[in-house]
């Protein structure tokens, strides 16, 4: 039985690649960082099948002891401070876990077992302004965000590591990817969840920044199977993960608000706080080596996508409502939510 051990677990992508794996056949271990309240909300449903272990990616020592404990055939580094906008606030965290959270995860995997495959989460990020498009492996980086600064260096440290001492490391470069399971801070899942809680009477505007701004969205259920081809190959590689479609930020709120009969120019206001100093204005993959080269391809089309994510935050925010006026915080004599509540989940 093949081991896996996966930095960022609690994570989006950590979540869907333990259940990938787990349908493998594979032991999961999962490293996980120590909060005051666990943060299983992703990984509830497979708790009982994986083994988690606590570490931090600025804690060297952990990870040497987490690589100890799992053995592992392959190493996943998924986690990260992953936000763009908290990059700037938090420039110097963003660079200890992101970048150099990289090094001591290679560190540890150099030291105590050599061998292991290792996958670094790479971004599109990298690619910041773009000097050419469509991007691909070979497009010159510019990266505009601490961000997409801290994925540069592991993209290159995670290269290097490959050159140097001939691991078998892969980096993924891979586009936008959401889900059901996204932080509630990033553009797709902030815009379902307003949209679920709108038609749900809770919410009555939704402030955004720039709607102009264009990525290449895919669904991270497709992503993690990229993750793992690079590492079933013969030998290591670089190679981008994308859908090769771009959609603004005004088109997926048409879907979004679209799909529950609302138009989004009746309820989006332009607020400047959520204006970023150094806009990423498009961002478009192509991903003809992974597709050729790993037989990798992505299922879910971006309509889809983003109506996946609104039935699931429907759900999730009936069920609270539900929950609230059960408890007396919400009252049904509010005629907004009156006219959102049908009494079941
Ligand atoms: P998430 O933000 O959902 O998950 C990040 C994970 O990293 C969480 O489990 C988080 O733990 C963990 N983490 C953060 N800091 C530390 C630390 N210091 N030590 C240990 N664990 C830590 O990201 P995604 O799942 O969306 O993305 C996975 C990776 O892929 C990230 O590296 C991201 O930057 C990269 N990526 C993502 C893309 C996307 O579109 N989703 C695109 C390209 C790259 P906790 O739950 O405690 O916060
Ligand atoms: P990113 O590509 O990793 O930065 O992913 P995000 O989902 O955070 O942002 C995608 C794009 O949406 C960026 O160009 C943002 O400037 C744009 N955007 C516009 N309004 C908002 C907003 O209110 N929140 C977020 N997160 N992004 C927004």
């Amino acid at each position: 039985m093949k081991s896996a051990l996966i930095t960022g677990i609690t994570g989006q992508d950590g979540s869907y690649l333990a259940e990938f794996l787990l349908e493998k056949g594979y032991r999961v271990f999962g490293l996980r960082r120590r909060t005051s309240t666990p943060n299983y909300t992703n990984i509830e449903h497979i708790l009982d099948r994986i083994q988690i272990i606590d570490g931090d990616l600025s804690d060297l020592s952990s990870l040497i002891r987490a690589v100890q404990l799992a053995n592992p055939d392959e190493v996943y580094n998924l986690a990260a401070q992953s936000y763009v906008e908290t990059s700037w606030s938090q420039p110097l965290l963003t660079s200890e876990f992101t970048a150099v959270g990289t090094t001591n995860m290679l560190e540890a995997v150099r030291l105590i077992k050599p061998s292991a495959r290792f996958y670094q989460a790479s971004s599109s990020e990298m690619f910041g302004k773009v000097v050419e498009t469509p991007q691909k492996e070979s497009t010159p980086f510019y990266p505009r965000s601490p961000y997409g600064v801290s994925k540069v260096y592991a993209h290159w440290m995670t290269v290097n590591y490959r050159e140097s001492f001939n691991m078998y490391a892969c980096s993924g470069i891979l586009f936008n990817h959401e889900s059901p399971r996204r932080g509630i801070e990033f553009v797709t899942r902030k815009v379902t969840n307003a949209v679920a809680r709108i038609k749900l009477g809770l919410q009555t505007e939704l402030r955004m920044g720039n709607l102009e701004a264009r990525r290449d969205w895919g669904f991270a259920g497709d992503y993690v199977q990229a993750m793992w081809l690079m590492l079933q190959q013969e030998t290591p590689d670089d190679y981008v993960v994308s859908t090769g479609e771009t959609h603004s930020v005004r088109e997926l709120l048409e879907v979004a608000f679209s799909y529950v009969g609302l138009d989004y120019r009746d309820y989006v206001v332009n607020d400047e706080r959520f204006h970023r100093p150094a806009e990423v204005d498009l961002l478009l993959g192509e991903c003809a080596k992974a597709c050729e080269r790993l037989g990798w391809e992505r299922k879910v089309g971006f309509v889809q996508l983003i109506q996946m994510m609104v039935d699931s935050d429907l759900r999730l925010n009936r069920t609270k409502m539900n929950d609230s006026i059960a408890e007396g915080k919400l009252e049904l004599s509010n005629p907004l939510v009156a006219a959102g509540w049908s009494g079941n989940p």
